[in-house]
């Protein structure tokens, strides 16, 4: 394999003009999709007519005339189909964060004697976060277990209320087997809230195949929303009768403008809504989103599948040597979208890529982590991405970020 070879790929890539779909920067190896997704060439005009026309001109007209009311449903409607999902399953609105405490809350305030919230450690933060303030709120006979890393499944038995968690594995990149966790969820009464951040967007995510009642995800990272866009909740068809809301606001209402004197839930996924929506940044999602018309995504899935293989493989010839210990599985079929490497140094490492216009990120402790974006990354950016890496190693480069205070963000 060398650099021509990965041309050719390129040059034989069916997906390869949806790169055009993107604004990217001259002279930068962008690995950090997983995190931040890239702009859109549509959505900085779209966000000016939405400001310029709809807000500047229209007004508070706008809200019904440009379907501002109807954002929600619109986003959610178009992320359905990548993750899975029916139409009607699926809103945009407030933060992973939130959405993850509105199902958890809802989830675990109905745990008919049932005691355990069960998550796994080392999962992403602000999952074990949230479902750690739920719990707390909830009371003593609710607690919060902690299952070992890669014990998930076995901590899941008939005392469990409620299970959380992440498709792909935000460090290493690990894919967990959805349909067979959920349907040990089933089995055993428990439902199971699913976190598609690191999926949705780059691996085929089968909601209804598998059964899944519950989940939520990101829609600035893989999905290309922008920086802060709201995430997205699904509530399967099947258990969104019997769900019942505990962040009851407004845009949850059944009627939302007869402003009655009490709540009373929507009977759609609109019991999901809160309060009024981020609408420019639900414009910016809808532009995201837009650039996966066209796309399959079991082609997309094996695009993605194809360039972190090859990476892997060069990483093996090239980067051992310098200490980097692949952490990503190696099977492709149980691998996300991201190829991560430990070593000790791996913050002043990710530090040295940075400044020479490689841009992976780093996570805690020794993670060094290379997101894959099938959508617009060519093989050659891989070859460019380990040529980089090799050189930065092999010249030292990354040595005088040894001691550099570590800044708040990466
Ligand atoms: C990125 C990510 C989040 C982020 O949550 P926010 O509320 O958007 O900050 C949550 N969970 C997982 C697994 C993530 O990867």
């Amino acid at each position: 394999m060398n650099r021509i070879d990965c041309e050719l790929l390129d040059v034989e890539c069916r997906l390869a003009g949806c790169r055009e779909r993107f604004s990217l920067p001259e002279g930068v190896l962008y690995f950090d999709g997983n995190s931040l997704g890239a702009l859109p060439r549509t959505t900085a005009a779209s966000i000016g007519a939405a400001v310029g026309d709809e807000w500047g001109k229209g007004l508070i007209r706008s809200w019904l005339d440009a379907g501002w009311f109807h954002l929600s449903r619109r986003a959610g409607d178009a992320i359905a189909p990548l993750i899975g999902a029916s139409e009607g399953e699926v809103a945009v609105a407030d933060s992973t964060s939130v959405n993850i405490f509105k199902l958890a809350a809802s989830l675990l305030r109905r745990r008919g004697g049932r005691r355990k919230a069960v998550a796994e450690r080392g999962d992403f933060p602000t999952d074990v976060y949230i479902l750690q303030g739920v719990v707390d709120l909830l009371g003593a006979d609710c607690e919060l277990a902690l299952a070992e890393p890669g014990g998930i499944a076995e901590a899941i038995d008939g005392d469990t209320a409620l299970v959380l968690a992440s498709h792909v594995d935000y460090r290493t990149g690990a894919l967990r087997d959805m349909e067979r966790l959920t349907a040990r969820c089933r089995a055993l009464g428990a439902p199971i809230v699913w976190d598609l951040c690191h999926s949705a967007g780059a691996v085929p995510v089968e909601l209804n195949r598998c059964k899944v009642d519950y989940a939520v995800g990101c829609t600035y990272k893989f999905l290309n929303g922008g920086p802060g866009a709201p995430a997205f909740v699904y509530v399967s068809g099947d258990a969104i009768g019997s769900f019942e809301p505990v962040v009851t606001g407004w845009f949850g209402h059944a009627d939302q403008f007869r402003f009655e004197d009490r709540y009373r839930a929507a009977d759609s996924i609109n019991k999901l809504l809160a309060g009024s929506p981020p609408v420019l940044s639900l414009r910016a999602v809808l532009d995201g989103v837009a650039c996966f018309d066209g796309v399959d995504m079991e082609e997309l899935a094996a695009k993605s599948r194809r360039l972190s293989g090859l990476f892997i493989e060069l990483a093996d010839e090239r980067l051992a040597r310098h200490g980097l210990e692949l952490a990503s599985p190696r099977d492709p079929a149980g691998r996300g979208s991201q190829v991560s490497f430990r070593h000790p140094d791996a913050y002043a490492i990710a530090r040295a890529l940075i400044a020479g216009g490689l841009i992976p990120d780093f996570r805690d402790p020794d993670i060094l982590r290379f997101g894959i974006t099938p959508l617009y990354m060519r093989y050659v950016d891989v070859w460019d991405a380990v040529d980089a890496i090799d050189a930065a190693m092999s010249g030292g480069a990354w040595l005088d970020f040894r001691t550099d205070a570590r800044e708040a963000v990466t």
